[in-house]
């Protein structure tokens, strides 16, 4: 029996990139990354203390929101007639509220 090895990388990984500053040189670059690295290797000063500028997820200390049913995707939508657009948990369908309390 043989098995076939799987290539763990796939094209379609999500990637990071954008502007990133090193906390130790203060050095700035444009750095690609896997989705959700951290501590992104300085191409100036090769300490692994860079970040990216303007980060997509919450970083540490920031408050994510997360349903009941534990999901943290949410839609905003307009259903119906409704007037305004309203949030809706991806993992259960209820409507997100107390968002900005
Ligand atoms: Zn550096
Ligand atoms: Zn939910």
């Amino acid at each position: 029996m043989t098995v076939k090895v799987l290539e763990f990388k796939r094209p379609g990984d999500p990637h990071s990139s954008g502007e990133a500053i090193c906390a130790h040189c203060k050095h700035e670059w444009v750095a690609v990354a896997p989705a959700g690295q951290r501590n992104l290797e300085c191409p100036a000063c090769s300490s692994h203390r860079g970040v990216f500028k303007w980060p997509y997820g919450p970083s540490e200390g920031d408050e994510g929101y997360q349903c009941n049913c534990g999901s943290e995707g949410f839609f905003i939508m307009r259903r119906g007639k409704q007037a305004n657009g309203a949030v809706y948990c991806r993992g259960c369908g209820t409507e997100a509220t107390g968002w900005f309390q």
